[in-house]
């Protein structure tokens, strides 16, 4: 009976870097449930620990007397399917990484964990405890005290993890407080819904039935084709901003759902594009769908159930960032990825993947439709319509025939010639948001950075506070009058002398969101509502919404923020744009900075103007010749791509060859420069056919918290042949233990 045998002896890959797959046996009970996917508790050594049931037949059969019994199943039922373990293993071998590595990134944690329990902590205070004398016992926890004055004024029981957050208190703190029983714990069972209210836009409740322009329509028709062929498909969908995209994927999305197709829609950032997510869930709750959204803030409950909904075929919509295209989507037949030439689709850390690149392969994998959307698609993707890969169309108007705003250009250098010294908000950006606050209209003020301001530049000997781990300048923060290093968070407090020289003329160059806010705030009348959102705001997610919440409302008049307004929210009496610093993403030392500082542009441009009332934006720059900036002035998309393109083709890079970084770290930079240099003496004496070799350099961030980083730069046109290659010489290359190296394959971030 070959089938028992078979089933007898599995391969489970184990998580916690195994690179290969372990052969175990199945005990009888078990038999009968275990499937491909599985997630399974093993015995290894004297350790217990997970894994996938990657086959049933092991290639290799081992004597049976020597192998372990499985322990048990974590989940029931099998945790990845067919699709996805083969998608695991392409991007095991596309992106250099293990494929344990890639098969838990895929799983979230909380699945991993074979979390259950639908139980969620609530506590309340121990009415045992005397109030005085317990706040005496904690004068010297401040943190406990203040979570326990909070309990102590609450009518009822407190969910747990919503009051810390709310207190800015740590978990350790609850915990102390329960150790010392002056506060007790409850688990409640409930149904988690995280994003029930969360992505729901009050103001945008009903979704009207809406009449596609000829444009829409054309779109629609041409993804239908596609849709119908039940093929794989990519195809780019080129729009201006606010020419109606949303509603195009929806209508794709309509499609496939009545073909009982299943749909991933990703989007950069989530919190970044809440109204998109919104739409998503309006839309689609009316027509009974269960859309679950994937995003960081769920908690680990929270993920496993929307996990459960998904895997069940209970909810065929999923929402989310770049991890999301790992969600089980049952017959998954369309994913969407928006503003598809974002770099937060590149995830930083291993697995190195391309969220979009990995999209279209999913795509295969299901022949299905994978559909790009972008006002400025990345070079990536237009190569490959220019190829006949992708197939694309075009919305070239906005809605209702609103006019793309009107583009002025600043020149800097000529208004620090008539000032006399550098003005952050020139002349004429600061008439026109005085005009628009009489106006009633609303204003954004766009920058790159955020602090107060951002270096402290020695007017004397021209040194620059530096960050003594990671190479790069320190920002000032005025609210503390720390330094703060933005790499390693290292921080010291501001100096008032130079530290070079000893000179008081330390002046304080560059600026920051909120210097931009106090300077307009003095610049404007008094009763101007001004406000500031940034980076720091996001790990306080309330805040940030609760601004664009009264932004949208009126409530403000001058929004000032960094790049990440720049992205999908839709204010329409937002009829001025001001960009304080265009030049800011052409000095990154990147050969995609002018195809960035062009999205950049044309992003934060297509925010004027979304009413039935046009719009203006006023770009400050040093550079207004660059021609990233007068393209994205006149929004000739074509004209900036033909002439990019261009420069592409004549060094080869991306998207003419696939670019990989490889970067050796370690503590000593002699050690660390020395192993570079001996790898590219190797790669020299032994070249990779077709290979173009830069380096080895000193990184940008040459150290790193703590670590000193150099790297090599590979051009080539076959990814998988170049890491065969690579591979081979790699591991007859004695690297000393103390030095990392690491692969990042179609690499985004070169700094
Ligand atoms: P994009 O994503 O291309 O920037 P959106 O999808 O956000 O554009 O659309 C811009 C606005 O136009 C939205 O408020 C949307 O509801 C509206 N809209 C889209 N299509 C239509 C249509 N056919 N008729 C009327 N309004 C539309
Ligand atoms: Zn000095
Ligand atoms: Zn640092």
């Amino acid at each position: 009976m070959p089938s028992a045998i078979a089933i007898k002896m599995i391969e489970v890959q184990a998580f916690g870097g195994f690179e290969k797959p372990l052969s175990y046996l199945v005990p009888n009970h078990m038999i009968s449930k275990i499937q491909i996917g599985c997630l399974v508790r093993i015995p290894l050594g004297k350790r217990k620990v997970i894994g996938i049931v990657s086959s049933l037949s092991p290639k290799e059969k081992p004597n049976e007397n020597k192998l372990k019994n499985i322990l048990s199943l974590v989940q029931e039922k099998p945790v990845l399917n067919a699709e996805l373990i083969k998608l695991a293993r392409w991007m095991s071998t596309y992106y250099a990484s293990s494929i344990d590595n890639v098969l838990e990134s895929m799983i979230p944690s909380a699945v991993r964990d074979g979390m259950e329990e639908k139980t969620k902590r609530f506590i309340k205070i121990n009415k045992q405890a005397p109030y005085e004398q317990t706040c005496e016992k904690l004068k010297n926890s401040p943190q406990q005290k203040k979570l326990f004055i909070y309990l102590k004024n609450a009518s009822s029981e407190l969910a747990l993890h919503d009051t810390i957050n709310l207190l800015g208190v740590g978990i350790s703190s609850a915990n102390s407080l329960l150790k010392k029983q002056f506060a007790i714990e409850i688990n409640k069972t409930i149904k988690r819904d995280a994003y029930k209210d969360e992505f729901s836009d009050t103001n945008n409740n009903v979704e009207q039935k809406i009449c596609l322009t000829k444009e829409q329509a054309q779109a629609t028709r041409e993804i239908s084709i596609s849709i119908q062929k039940k093929k794989f498909q990519p195809h780019l969908l080129q729009g201006v901003t606010g020419s109606g995209k949303t509603e195009v994927y929806f209508q794709a999305m309509e499609e496939v759902l009545s073909h009982g197709g299943g749909v991933l829609f990703l989007v950069p950032e989530v919190a970044l594009a809440p109204q998109t997510v919104s739409r998503v869930r309006n839309r689609f709750t009316i027509q009974n769908e269960e859309v679950v959204v994937w995003h960081s803030h769920l908690s680990a409950g929270e993920r496993l159930d929307a996990w459960k909904a998904v895997t069940s075929g209970h909810s065929r919509i999923v929402v989310g960032a770049r991890s999301a295209i790992f969600a089980p989507v049952q017959n998954l037949k369309l994913i969407i990825i928006d503003e598809e030439h974002e770099p937060a689709y590149k995830q930083e850390e291993n697995p190195r993947y391309h969220g979009r690149d990995v999209a279209v392969y999913r795509a295969m994998l299901n022949q299905g439709v994978c559909l790009l959307g972008s006002a400025t698609p990345s070079l990536e993707t237009l190569h490959n319509v220019e190829i006949k890969k992708y197939t694309k169309s075009e919305l070239t108007k906005r809605i209702d025939g609103r006019e793309l705003p009107l583009v002025h250009l600043v020149d800097m250098r000529k208004e620090a010639q008539r000032e006399k010294n550098i003005p952050i908000l020139s002349q004429p950006l600061v008439e026109a948001l005085r005009q628009r606050y009489y106006d009633r209209e609303q204003s954004i003020l766009f920058l790159n950075r955020r602090g107060f301001n951002t270096t402290m530049l020695c007017h004397d000997c021209g040194n620059v506070e530096q960050c003594k781990d990671c190479s790069i300048s320190m920002t000032f923060h005025r609210t503390d009058g720390y330094l703060r290093c933005h790499i390693c968070g290292y921080r010291k407090p501001a100096p008032s002398f130079c530290t070079s020289c000893r000179s008081f003329e330390i002046l304080k160059k560059g600026h920051g969101t909120q210097r931009i806010e106090d300077i307009t705030e003095s610049l404007l009348p008094k009763r101007a509502v001004i406000q500031r959102i940034d980076a720091d705001m996001m790990t306080k997610k309330n805040l940030f919404r609760q601004t664009l919440d009264e932004f949208r409302k009126g409530k403000i008049d001058i929004l000032v923020g960094t790049q990440m307004i720049a992205k999908g929210l839709d204010f329409p009496n937002v009829t001025l744009v001001g960009v304080i610093d265009a030049d800011l993403p052409l000095r990154m030392e990147d050969f995609r900075a002018s195809e960035r500082a062009f999205q950049l542009l044309t992003q934060v441009s297509g925010r004027a103007g979304r009413g039935d009332r046009a719009g203006e934006v006023y770009i400050q720059t040093y550079a207004p010749h660059a021609s990233s900036i007068q393209f994205a002035r006149q929004g000739d998309v074509s004209g900036f791509v033909e002439e990019e393109m261009e420069m592409r083709k004549e060094y080869a890079y991306p998207p003419f060859r696939h670019l990989v970084r490889h970067i050796f770290k370690g503590r000593s930079q002699d050690k660390t420069s020395y192993y570079a240099e001996q790898w590219a003496k190797t790669l020299e004496a032994n070249p990779i056919e077709g290979l173009e070799v830069k380096g080895p350099a000193a990184a940008p961030l040459e150290k790193i918290k703590g670590y000193y980083r150099f790297h090599l730069f590979y051009l080539t046109n076959n990814v998988t042949r170049f890491l065969k290659q690579y591979q081979v010489r790699r591991k007859a290359f004695p690297l000393d233990h103390e030095i990392q190296d690491i692969i990042d394959v179609d690499a985004f971030q070169i700094s």
